[in-house]
């Protein structure tokens, strides 16, 4: 047993005792230098000791000797209470008190029917999953999951019913059917349009406190069904607890930030001079069509789609085929928000049919996509083209995928750096677009790395995310479990598998973690994207080169380094390409309105999500100027 603290040893020798090990079928293990006077005490009574001191490099080894220090001189300590203080043994002696957190009170929030009062926009708390009360109540929602479920379109503020249907399956166990969703065909979509139609004038009309309103109610209403909302991605769409928890948080965040951005939108940007009024105002489009991807089945789709509510349009909304359930939420929460019953279709379908119909139909201005790169550069060539009818340029947000790096330079904090790469490559089994799929290496920190990523990959926990501790879950489908166990064996011929965990369950869509090395920087392995948990690992022989490395890539996502120099992070973040730059952190994990999202190059056109910009691609902005020189006007109206 290595310890210093006289309480740990003292536990351990009672329950050694207790497990019928003689006092000499064990050692206690003591630093040199540190504590002598314990060290002579458990000697006193018999104990074996062996005192031991650290050998290796300076830096790791100071930091280790400052620890044990903080351990044996904190305030706390038996020791000191006991000479110092002059505490009694008995009070020393007593069991520690178990001191249960207490509960959190949510913060207090102002009324949400009362935007004026929205007060400042504030990320919504993460769960403390360290409160026994907050993994009970989880754990609860996970168990009461209702599966089954029947997921209708919405049209007009009713249910439809359509000819043929989409079956959700939890990926994490596919025997378990989710929910069998309605599949919405052109019919469908043109009585979508048409209800749009006559629902968007007056609520683009609908002053914008209004509007931002409903966003404010949809978030309480999220915050109220927190825990049920992400459970239910727990099954749909394989999300781990934490991943599932997260996911529902950033769609609460989306809403009460684009309703205070809404509000704030264009107040005082232009100029009126003496005997002239001039007023720029923003006006919704009209109607926009918001395509979404599984991955973030709640956030990102809430992000589009209020984003485009509040800024004065009509939606009409295709969630992916693989999460319609979860996405049936947003509109569940809208519609009990007071949204007015025409502006939001809801039209679940397959995407080359229902969803390249929207694309296409001459009635939709704005198309909010966020999916992969084959399916977006697709969306932006047939929105180019204008049809028979159409008044309007169409407008395109396509937020795509990415092959995003992390650079480790020679100087690294490998402490820092190791959990940084595993959770950015492995969380949600690397199904993020922001995830790490490439990890570049300066030379000479890149054995010692490797050998410290290896050992943390191989204690990630891979199973069904409905147990708590799972940190790895299943892929989405069928087809991206083919697709990645394909990338796996291509492995073997472009460079060297390097770990692999092939002990997975049968039960669904699982592919453990794998890190490929010996990869050439143009090989498929380090060029394409792969949507799952395989990093590929390059080596550079400096850090320019390293850099180089990073910006080779078609994509610009995101991008992270690691390194203690200030001149070369400054370096990094001046040159990495990419929407988003992580210095030091994961690159997974953005945060609505602190880290607005998204990318350029093939990633994405248009502006961040979750950021200052991002409404005013729904809007078309007019100015009115009106001469107020020598003006009579007339009586009347
Ligand atoms: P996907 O492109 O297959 O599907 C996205 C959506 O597009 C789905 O709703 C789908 O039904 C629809 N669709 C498919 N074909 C269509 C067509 N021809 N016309 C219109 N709609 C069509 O992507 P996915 O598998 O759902 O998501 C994973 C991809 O999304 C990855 O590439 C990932 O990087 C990317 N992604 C990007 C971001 C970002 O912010 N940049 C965020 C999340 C996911």
């Amino acid at each position: 047993f290595g310890s210093h603290n006289l309480r740990s040893l003292a536990y351990a020798v009672v329950t050694a005792r207790e497990a019928g090990i003689p006092d000499h079928g064990y050692e206690l293990q003591m630093l040199y230098g540190m504590a002598p006077a314990v060290h002579a005490a458990v000697r006193r009574l018999g104990f074996r000791l062996r005192v031991y001191a650290p050998v290796g490099e300076l830096v790791p080894g100071m930091a280790y000797l400052v620890r044990r220090l903080l351990e044996n001189t904190s305030n706390e300590s038996f020791v000191r209470r006991r000479f110092k203080e002059g505490a009694e043994l008995e009070a020393l002696l007593a069991p520690p008190r178990a001191d249960p957190l207490p509960e959190l009170d949510p913060p207090s929030r102002p009324e949400a029917t009362d935007p004026a009062a929205a007060g400042e926009y504030q990320h919504e708390p993460v769960a403390e999953w360290r409160r026994a009360g907050v993994r009970s109540a989880f754990g609860a929602a996970v168990e009461r999951v209702k599966l089954g479920l029947d997921v209708a379109a919405f049209i007009d503020g009713h249910p439809v019913g359509t000819k043929t249907s989409i079956v959700s399956v939890d990926p994490g166990d596919t025997a378990r059917e989710v929910a069998v969703s309605a599949s919405c065909a052109r019919a469908e979509a043109d009585a979508a349009i048409e209800v749009a139609q006559r629902a968007w004038p007056a609520w683009s009309r609908t002053p914008v406190p209004d509007r931002a309103a409903v966003l404010f109610r949809a978030a309480e209403w999220m915050r109220a069904r927190k825990a049920d909302l992400a459970a239910l991605q727990v099954f749909e769409a394989g999300k781990p607890w934490k991943e599932a928890d997260a996911d529902v948080c950033e769609a609460i965040d989306f809403c009460e930030y684009y309703g205070r951005q809404a509000l704030r939108l264009g107040a005082g940007a232009v100029e009126s001079p003496p005997g002239e009024t001039d007023r720029l105002s923003y006006r919704g489009r009209g109607i926009a069509a918001v395509i979404a991807p599984w991955n973030f089945p709640l956030a990102i789709p809430t992000g589009m789609v209020v984003a485009a509510l509040v800024a004065g349009n009509a939606v009409l909304f295709k969630p992916a085929e693989q999460t319609p359930a979860v996405a049936s939420g947003l509109v569940s929460a809208l519609k009990a928000a007071g949204l007015p019953d025409g502006v939001l279709a809801f039209l679940p379908g397959v995407g080359e049919e229902v969803g390249s119909y929207l694309v296409e139909h001459p009635d939709v201005s704005v198309i909010a996509f966020t999916g992969s790169k084959a399916v977006g550069l697709g969306i932006v060539e047939a929105a180019g083209v204008h049809r028979s009818g159409q008044r309007h340029v169409k407008r395109v947000i396509a937020e795509m995928g990415g092959k995003n790096a992390i650079v480790v330079d020679a100087d690294a904090d490998l402490d820092q750096a190791v959990p940084a790469i595993v959770n950015s490559a492995f969380g949600y089994a690397g199904q993020k677009c922001s995830a790490c799929s490439r990890l570049i290496l300066v030379d000479s920190v890149a054995d010692e790395l490797l050998r410290r990523l290896v050992g943390a990959t191989r204690s990630l926990r891979v199973g069904h995310p409905r147990e708590m501790g799972t940190q790895v879950g299943p892929l989405i489908d069928a087809d991206a479990h083919k697709r990645v166990l394909s990338y796996v064996e291509l492995a073997d011929d472009e460079g060297t598998v390097f770990f692999h965990d092939d002990d997975v369950p049968s039960s669904g869509f699982y592919v453990g973690p794998t890190i490929v090395t010996d990869v050439s920087s143009r090989s498929r392995l380090a060029t394409e994207e792969i949507f799952g948990p395989v990093l590929t690992v390059l080596r550079a022989s400096t850090f320019e080169e390293a850099l180089a490395l990073a910006n080779d890539t078609d994509y610009a996502l995101t991008a992270g380094v690691l390194s203690r120099s200030p001149a070369r992070i400054e370096q990094a973040a001046a040159e990495l390409r990419a929407g988003n730059v992580y210095v030091n952190r994961t690159i997974t994990g953005a945060v609505v309105g602190r880290q607005p999202f998204g990318g350029y190059g093939l990633s994405g056109v248009g502006t961040k999500a979750g950021g200052p910009d991002y409404l005013l691609q729904f809007v078309d902005p007019r100015v009115v100027t009106e001469n107020t020189l020598r003006q009579g006007f007339a009586p009347g109206e």
